[in-house]
């Protein structure tokens, strides 16, 4: 098929679109296009100077990580809470090309490390306030990190979720036995209510045949959403292949992209992408996890779709053949023989990222530098 962009949307996706109707044409041909990519745990609240904290030196700046592999539409998870929510907005969401939501930390300091294990600083009602003063930014609250034996921190993100009618994603923390996993996914969290992490090896996930507890397939089924939020320590590939081999797989693929992961195992999204790939997920469900299902989870179906009509966010997409390694959490690596490599990012019709340079012309049939404000968002302007 063919995709037509028009002012900012998608205009039309048909076989043979003429071309000379066309103000700009991309041969995307032997390319995947799909809608620009949606990952919906990362920390992109940098720039606070607050040593060794995801609201400061462990989160990174969107732009610099997201449009190189075809994302378009981050959701941070949970490094702001209701104390700093408006800080991190004005010091990064507001000034990033990528598009930023915030899942809200129900911590009012964030995950500034100091008091993730308070309860007093876990407000539902402060937090549920911001989410309703900021609908188009907030799209959920987080609990993450937390230690003790108590169902404090979900049950409080859980209240601030039934206030405000949003979602909650849980980072479980410490696994302990006074509050199993078990309890959490299969009678703690709602329909659309989100555990991250899902192939951490703290979960019990295979019993002592290796076979995929039943609970968490029932989980599933009940419309518990289990998102990868892969991160520094949160993928193994001894929970992921044999889950995926039995068909529990995640809802949606997101990367826990920090400092800590950007450079290990996890990389970026395509390098998740081909983990998936390479355990046998077969593409078209790959791109589902990273489109359609993680909009969907947020609630913004404007996005994740070529659907006509929709926001004109766009990923090409290249799969390459050769010998390759992915690594998990713990070390290990997993050998496979297919990779996708982001050629082309558009968000909201403007090309942001375009690695062989698809969009351009020859350098010899160039005889002026030429910047089209309507869909060239990658040349910086000389005036
Ligand atoms: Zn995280």
């Amino acid at each position: 098929m063919d995709v037509a962009i028009r002012n900012h949307k998608i205009a039309a996706v048909e076989k043979d679109i003429p071309a000379a109707a066309a103000g700009k044409v991309i041969d995307a041909s032997r390319l995947i296009v799909t809608p620009g990519l949606v990952d919906i745990h990362t920390h992109v609240y940098a720039g606070t100077g607050l040593r060794g904290a995801y609201d400061g030196d462990n989160s990174v700046y969107p732009d610099g990580f997201t449009f190189r592999s075809c994302v378009t539409t981050v959701a941070d998870a949970g490094s702001s809470g209701w104390k700093n929510f408006r800080d991190f907005q004005d010091r990064v969401i507001d000034r990033s090309k990528t598009r930023v939501f915030a899942f809200l930390n129900i911590v009012g300091a964030g995950m500034d490390g100091k008091h993730e294990q308070d309860t007093s600083e876990m407000d539902p009602q402060a937090a549920a306030a911001m989410a309703k003063k900021y609908p188009d930014v907030i799209v959920g609250f987080k609990t993450a990190h937390f230690e003790g034996p108590e169902w404090t921190a979900v049950d409080r993100a859980l209240q601030a979720g039934k206030l405000a009618a949003l979602p909650i994603m849980v980072d479980f923390g410490v696994f302990r036995p006074e509050r199993p996993y078990e309890e959490l996914v299969s009678q703690k969290l709602r329909p659309g209510d989100i555990s991250t992490h899902n192939y951490i090896d703290y979960i019990p996930m295979l019993d002592e045949n290796g076979k995929v507890r039943p609970y968490l397939l029932e989980a599933q089924k009940r419309g518990v959403i289990f998102d990868v939020g892969h991160g520094g320590g949160s993928f193994v590939f001894n929970q992921a292949v044999p889950a995926i081999q039995q068909g529990f797989i995640s809802n949606s693929i997101s990367t826990d992209l920090h400092i800590g992961s950007m450079n290990a195992g996890m990389k970026d999204m395509t390098n998740l992408m081909s983990k998936f790939l390479n355990m046998g997920v077969p593409l078209p469900g790959v791109i589902e996890r990273t489109t359609w299902n993680p909009a969907k989870e947020i609630r913004h179906e404007e996005l994740g779709s070529l659907a006509v009509g929709s926001i004109a966010d766009v990923a090409v997409l290249r799969v390459e053949k050769g010998n390759y390694g992915f690594v998990d959490s713990l070390g290990g690596r997993l050998d496979g023989h297919e990779k996708l490599v982001c050629e082309m990012t558009i968000r909201d019709g403007m090309i942001l990222w375009d690695l062989d340079g698809l969009s351009r012309i020859p350098w010899q049939q160039r005889t002026k530098y030429v910047v089209d404000p309507k869909w060239d968002g990658l040349l910086p302007s000389r005036r």
